[in-house]
């Protein structure tokens, strides 16, 4: 395996066919830890492995983890400087660059990543006006599907959720030792939990220990940190790549210690992220203002907590790299219509427009609106005075609404070739890994090429 670049360019990489090779071995030597052979296996083992008897499936666990915003780019530039075990973790088994759901910001695609479910179904939106309210607003967590966590107590297994805050309350909850929720301050808090949980240890849940009764079938770990840095410094940052090196440390620790108790070669992991990141330095708002003038219609930038004003034709909502437009009076008539797009589809500043009809074409949800616009880099929509000619990052458009997915391990076909992967297929294929059917409202499939046959 030493040697081969992970490549991120194209949506699938590797050869295909290749046989189940079982441990992701050269993720546990990347992380340098003693390869311990269960011999201080704890009682939470024990009832794990009375449970492995089921035909056709591996035991579990299945491990997720979820770095907010690492952009497809970061792990083609650092994957084999910075992160050895992730990079190990791929090569042993399936990767790819996956599609994520409109538009790409966190809460909607982790959403649609907990839920299997876009947003025109689970109805998770940011930066939208509501029309619940009538007031612009930015994320929430509202989501009007079932949650894996939901769909996976339902079907009698346990979860730990370490950080992965989209299930906070909807399937896992603080104190819950069958679906248990911890915040930690940092990623390697998270990993102090999942640690804690694969030895038997209590877990720190909101300051109360919580025991469990045995390995929980579903782990979650989460970091927003890459996001941070990407937004804050740009793509381009130097802090990625160190940051990168943190958090595989933090993955190497959960590797090994799942190795330590004996579970590795029944457990399978899934990393994923939710969005890419896009750097920009210049404003395009007033252009896009100017032309939606030129076109004859009063229009409003709306930042979240404010209501247009009744008369505003054009009413415009954004997170720097997407705008939502919503159209009233005259400008929502065909004829208004039809001269607004002219004016902005003549923009070189924007990358581009989205009808209704094309949102409703990507499973975006009613709330975005009747037009959306994306910015062309370096151009975002950002207040101009608020800019210094830094680069900062964001995301939003389609053009970051890729991710990077991984699956390997136990259940996992060495070197598969993952056909056009989505993160609505996340959630589905994790309740495969657990012998459970998806959540009731997935829309996403069980990415079945990747994975060992079913006996
Ligand atoms: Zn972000």
């Amino acid at each position: 395996m030493a040697g081969r670049r992970v490549a991120f360019t194209s949506r699938a990489a590797g050869s295909g066919g290749a046989a189940r090779s079982g441990a992701p071995a050269s993720a546990s030597s990347a992380a340098g830890e003693p390869d311990a052979t269960g011999a201080g296996a704890s009682a939470a083992t024990a009832a794990a492995a009375e449970r492995s008897a089921e035909p056709g499936r591996p035991s579990g666990p299945v491990v997720l983890v979820d770095w907010d915003g690492v952009d497809p780019a970061y792990l083609e530039a650092h994957l084999d400087g910075c992160a050895p075990v992730l990079a190990g973790l791929m090569r042993s088994g399936a990767h790819a660059v996956m599609e994520c759901t409109y538009k790409s910001v966190s809460n909607p695609n982790r959403a649609s990543t907990a839920t299997g479910a876009r947003p025109a179904v689970h109805r998770n939106t940011a930066y939208v006006l509501d029309p619940a309210t009538g007031k612009a607003r930015g994320q929430t967590r509202a989501m009007r599907a079932e949650t894996l966590a939901e769909a996976l107590r339902r079907q009698g297994r346990t979860v730990l959720s370490a950080g992965w805050y989209i299930v906070e309350d909807r399937g896992t909850a603080y104190g819950d030792p069958e679906a248990l929720y911890t915040q930690g301050r940092t990623w390697e808090e998270n990993v102090d939990s999942v640690v804690s949980a694969l030895r038997g240890d209590p877990v720190d849940s909101g300051g109360t220990p919580v025991r469990l009764p045995r390995v929980p079938d579903l782990i979650a770990a989460y970091s927003a940190d890459i996001d941070t840095i990407g937004h804050r410094e740009g793509p381009r940052s130097p802090r990625i790549p160190e940051r990168l090196r943190g958090l595989d440390a933090g993955l190497g620790r959960i590797v090994a210690e799942v190795r330590r108790v004996g579970l590795l070669g029944r457990t399978t992991f899934v990393f994923v992220s939710d969005h890419g990141m896009t750097g920009y330095t210049r404003s395009l708002e007033p252009e896009v203002l100017g032309a939606i003038a030129g076109a004859g219609f009063t229009a409003e930038r709306l930042y979240s907590g404010r209501t247009p004003a009744p008369a505003t034709e054009v009413v415009l909502t954004a997170t720097p790299r997407a705008a939502n437009a919503y159209l009233r009076g005259p400008a929502a008539a065909p004829d208004g219509r039809a001269r607004l797009l002219r004016a902005l589809c003549s923009l070189d500043e924007l990358e581009a427009v989205h009808t209704r009809e094309g949102l409703d074409a990507l499973g975006a949800a009613p709330e975005e609106g009747d037009l959306a616009l994306e910015a062309r880099p370096p151009y975002a929509f950002v207040d101009p005075d608020a800019l210094d000619g830094t680069e900062r990052g964001g995301h939003a458009s389609l053009r970051e609404g890729r991710a990077p997915l991984a699956l390997s391990g136990a259940a996992v076909r060495a070197r598969a070739r993952l056909l056009a992967p989505g993160v609505i297929d996340v959630a589905p294929t994790v309740c495969r890994l657990l012998g459970a059917a998806p959540p009731a409202h997935a829309q996403g499939r069980v990415l079945e090429e990747a994975l060992v046959p079913r006996r």
